[in-house]
């Protein structure tokens, strides 16, 4: 027999996840039927049905090791935020407690809201939040060893007035919106069997992994998650020799592990490789229900975070953990699935035939380029500004990618009118006679896109690594609903269907094919055509925010009843909030780091510096000291630069403190703040690279990059 233990990962999935197989188990059967009904068609759940589900998951989980549980939910942080109560309950009167969880505990949650960013929609004594159970998303058990082991319960949270304070409860409305008009849709393709058509989401999760130790020593990526000094160090990426290459062992150990954590609360870790930069790496589950995926992504990043304490690593999220160095993404694969598993982006081998599909992908592109700036503004974040438009993620400029197949059809459609063929994949021949020759996709790929079709999803590639992936799935559901909705007004009333199909197919890849572009979209080019092409380029968040107030946003999200357009105002206020607070926390932990800790081993370095010069010339005054001499000189030269800047920094970012909270102080922070804090990073990194090793005062891009 083999010394490697025998590991068969379906034995693990999903064994800590409350899923159908468990409920269809432990519930009787009424009580699960009345479940699914809610989960399918909606509607409340009666408070004893509740009642029964709560005890039976509450003892489900006891055996699982949990002592408390949590309504798990995903406020506007970009987190998850979570309370834990024990399932005791009070002593009886021997003193002893019994352990209890009620229906109506499982439905519904008081968290004090007022900590939570709501944006102007609740004052701070007007706490009262609920979060209210999203029966759609399994609860799960959270194992912790070393910790509180926790069930956990998907919820939504909400105002007392019933705004959404979170990610989720929009992202719910959305999803209800695109079914309803993506049924109307195809309902008049002729589909009558489909009762339900859900989006379904494909996240890739990139991530930096670094030694703890070193990180610890770093005061930068403890407070801001990036670092804010560094010299890039002899080595960077460009040997392309740390993408897809062999996983390290240490790494290896740790991909193991979440794998298996991951198996447990039922998310199906597909995909890791190694990235492009190095210490850089990614993880991709397979695609799964909008909501779910979002959830599953969430804990993805939990476990992630969590699983690397436990090898001495250290997981960092954040979109640009090093200038210099390729920062983090996240791409999300989106298309639509019936309930009866037919996928709505499938072009079959035909597309020029696939009426169906030509309405959805135009009306795809109609949405993309309608509310272009609005998809932009959903995937914006503080960190993300360092990315988008940087030649190593999607452009600021919002496009679509169809590939030649795809970008012929819709080129035959608008200049005859009609689609006669499609171009099909060729032979791909290899050359070596023992390989086989296989067909090629007919559409190759484009890694520059923003927005790209990859054969019968759509992936949008303009996420942020650390942010939630939920305001970009909200922004795409409900502007295609709307596309959707756009063209069943149309084709409801046509006299002849397949001709106004026709007409209207025509119409939207005329008037929308501005948006598709497959060139290099990091070019110079690129960027003067689009403009040629009235394209947006928004270029940072602070920029991006206004569009989801702009008229065309709130009359999209009213009219399917996702957003109101006073949850959507706060939400803007909350961008605002967030960009502010965290270009803060970066000034001051620039300012305390430059202070305290560089400039000091700089002065240290100028007095090794100038003793050696002093004792080299008392001991032998012939000898030359310009060596030590210009070092001194340029030292100096920076220290002052660094000091003057730093002054600076700490001027303008007292400025920013005192002003009012909102779009004023936010631009403030990016025109003013963000240029301090470049100023004070050109002269200590260049100081980096000058000071001895021994003296400077924290690990160098080279420790934290390459000694994983
Ligand atoms: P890559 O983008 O590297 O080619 P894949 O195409 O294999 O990778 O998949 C990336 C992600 O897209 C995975 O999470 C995968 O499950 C998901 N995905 C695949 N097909 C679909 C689909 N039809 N809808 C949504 N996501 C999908
Ligand atoms: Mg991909």
């Amino acid at each position: 027999m083999s010394e490697t233990e025998y590991f068969n990962v379906a034995d693990i999935f999903g064994e800590n996840v409350f899923n159908d197989a468990v409920m269809r188990e432990r519930l009787p059967k009424g009580t699960y039927k009345k479940l699914h009904e809610v989960m399918e068609n909606g509607g409340d759940l009666d408070l004893a049905t509740a009642d029964v589900i709560a005890h039976e998951m509450k003892e489900w989980a006891i055996e699982k090791g949990a002592t408390h549980y949590t309504h798990w939910f995903q406020p506007l942080t970009g987190m998850t935020a979570e309370k834990h109560d024990s399932f005791i309950s009070a002593p009886m009167a021997d003193g002893r407690i019994l352990m209890s969880f009620s229906g109506k505990e499982l439905i519904k949650g008081e968290p004090d809201a007022s900590s939570f960013p709501s944006g102007g929609l609740r004052a701070t004594f007007e706490a009262r939040g609920y979060t209210a159970w999203d029966c759609t998303s399994p609860a799960f058990v959270r194992q912790d060893p070393e910790g509180t082991t926790v069930l956990c319960i998907p919820t939504a949270f909400c105002s007392y007035t019933g705004e959404a304070l979170d990610q989720k409860t929009p992202l719910l409305r959305s999803m209800e919106a695109i079914n309803e008009q993506a049924l109307r849709l195809i309902r008049l393709f002729g589909n009558t069997t489909s009762k339900k058509v859900t989006p379904s989401i494909g996240i890739e999760q990139e991530y930096f992994i670094i030694d703890r130790d070193k990180y610890l020593k770093r005061k930068d990526l403890i407070f801001a998650g990036r670092t804010l000094f560094g010299a890039m160090p002899p080595k960077g990426q460009e040997m392309d020799d740390h993408y897809f290459g062999t996983i390290r062992q240490r790494i290896a150990s740790y991909m193991k592990d979440v794998n298996e954590e991951l198996w447990k609360l039922g998310v199906s870790a597909k995909t890791q490789h190694n990235e492009v930069a190095p210490a850089q790496h990614e993880l991709a589950p397979i695609y799964a229900q909008c909501n779910v995926a979002v959830d599953h992504n969430q804990l993805i990043m939990e476990t992630l975070k969590r699983v690397a304490g436990r090898h001495n690593l250290h997981c960092l999220l954040h979109e640009k953990p090093f200038a210099g160095v390729n920062g983090s993404g996240k791409h999300d694969n989106w298309s639509l699935t019936t309930d009866d598993g037919i996928n709505l982006l499938e072009p079959g081998d035909t597309p020029h035939e696939n009426i169906q599909f030509l309405m959805v992908l135009t009306c795809i592109l109609k949405a993309v380029d309608e509310h272009a700036a609005l998809l932009r503004a959903s995937a914006s974040d503080p960190g993300n500004d360092h990315r988008l438009g940087a030649n190593e993620a999607p452009p600021a400029i919002i496009s679509a990618f169809l590939g030649e197949q795809l970008e012929d059809v819709i080129n035959q459609l608008v200049s005859t009118g009609s689609a006669t063929h499609s171009l099909a994949g060729q032979r791909l021949h290899t050359g070596v006679s023992t390989l086989p020759d296989f067909m090629k996709d007919a559409t190759d790929r484009n890694r520059t896109s923003p927005f790209a079709f990859t054969g019968n999803k759509f992936e949008f590639r303009s996420v942020g690594s650390q942010d939630s992936v939920a305001p970009a799935n909200v922004v795409l559901n409900t502007i295609i609903a709307e596309a959707f909705a756009d063209a069943c007004d149309v084709l409801e009333k046509a006299d002849n269907f397949d001709i106004a199909v026709h007409d209207l197919i025509k119409k939207y890849a005329t008037e929308h094919q501005r948006i598709i572009f497959s060139g290099d979209g990091y070019s110079e080019d690129w960027v003067k055509e689009a403009e040629r092409r009235g394209l947006p380029n928004i270029k940072s968040m602070v920029e991006a925010i206004p569009a989801y107030v702009d008229e065309k946003s709130v009359a999209a999200f009213e009219r399917f009843h996702v957003m109101t357009k006073t949850e959507l105002e706060s939400r803007v206020e909350i961008e605002y909030e967030t960009y502010a607070k965290t270009i803060n926390i970066e000034a001051l932990a620039m300012y305390d780091i430059a202070g305290k800790h560089i400039i000091p081993a700089v002065i240290r370095y100028t007095t090794r510096l100038a003793e050696s010069i002093n004792q080299v010339k008392s001991a032998c005054p012939d000898v030359s000291v310009k060596v030590q001499s210009d070092l001194l000189a340029e030292t100096s030269r920076l220290l002052t630069e660094t000091q003057s800047a730093l002054l600076h920094l700490k001027e303008v970012t007292e400025t920013a403190k005192n002003m009012e909270r909102g779009c004023e102080q936010a631009n403030y922070y990016h025109n003013e703040v963000v240029v301090a804090m470049a100023a004070l990073r050109k002269p200590v990194d260049a100081l980096e690279m000058i000071v001895a090793k021994d003296l400077w005062p924290m690990p160098s891009y080279g420790d934290l990059l390459f000694e994983v």
